[in-house]
């Protein structure tokens, strides 16, 4: 009992000195946080961004592919901040982390440089120091826009978690991870577009045929064009032309995939062989890699 009254009175004390410091302190308690430093919250709430506008797509299609990388971000990553000389994890490691890139990253030259990058939104470090997928701030970027180019990182992160790669890869390595890639997303894109794109795709591939040109070194394809613009009814609006190019790219590639499908000739891997090649010519012609002699 004594003990009990004992507690009340320390409980009123500390209570009576709380209130007569917040009654006598006329001045609020301010803790200054420059503006320029970004807490890893925010950074978890553009990684939760990007999540989310997958978790849409995956809702919208039932994707197997995008439900089984949508899996993988939720249980597999943790989120890693970008330092001076790489990334730092935060908490314990996963087997592939998201770097989240804010602007203010541009003061660390090799951050600098992905950032700078303006094609996408996104991307999949390979490297073994990194294998991570790094996400810049998409504010710009519609929600299908960035859930179906977050599938397409993360399915890249899926083929490394089953079969760890890195960017020493040759070209048409490169190409080969690409087009295992683009199959899955072409199925996402399919679903996205319904008969719409079906109609769109099926009269590129008639087109692709007849345009196509046989030559001693092979054959060439028609590279992506002003008319697939139309594609803005389907997958649109867009804010800008880099993110409607990134549905060209796509569209092009299936268009290109169901082309060989079709009119290849050997068996269904050396059609992927041949897919991997075109891509190889597609990447080429963009500047994307290097020309091999
Ligand atoms: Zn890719």
């Amino acid at each position: 009992m004594k003990k009990l009254v004992l507690c009340l009175i320390i409980l009123v004390v500390i209570i009576v000195s709380l209130f007569s410091v917040t009654k006598y302190d006329p001045t609020p308690l301010t803790i200054p946080i420059p503006a320029q430093v970004t807490t890893p919250l925010s950074r978890e709430a553009v990684k939760e961004d990007w999540v989310n506008a997958l978790r849409s797509v995956v809702d919208q299609t039932q994707d197997v592919n995008a439900k089984e990388v949508l899996a993988m971000l939720e249980t597999q990553t943790v989120l890693a901040i970008p330092t001076v000389d790489g990334l730092k994890v935060m908490g314990h490691d996963k087997p592939i982390r998201i770097v989240v890139l804010l602007p203010e990253d541009s003061q660390y030259p090799m951050w600098k440089e992905i950032l700078d990058e303006k094609v996408a939104g996104a991307y999949f470090l390979p490297q073994a120091e990194a294998h991570a997928i790094v996400l810049k701030n998409g504010n710009e970027m519609s929600l299908k826009s960035k859930g179906l180019l977050l599938s397409h990182e993360g399915t890249h992160a899926l083929h490394y978690l089953k079969k760890p790669f890195n960017e020493q890869m040759s070209n048409i390595q490169f190409c080969r991870e690409e087009q295992s890639t683009h199959a899955a997303e072409n199925s996402l894109l399919s679903s996205l577009g319904g008969k719409p794109y079906e109609n769109f795709v099926a009269a590129r591939v008639a087109n692709m045929a007849s345009t196509l040109e046989q030559t001693d070194a092979g054959v060439h394809l028609a590279m992506p064009d002003k008319s697939y613009k139309e594609l803005r009814n389907i997958f649109g609006p867009w804010q800008s032309e880099k993110e409607g190019f990134m549905w060209v790219a796509g569209a092009w590639t299936d268009t290109m995939f169901r082309f060989v499908d079709l009119y290849g000739s050997g068996t269904q891997s050396e059609k992927d062989e041949m897919k991997a090649s075109g891509l190889c010519s597609l990447y080429q012609y963009l500047g994307v890699i290097p020309k091999e002699g």
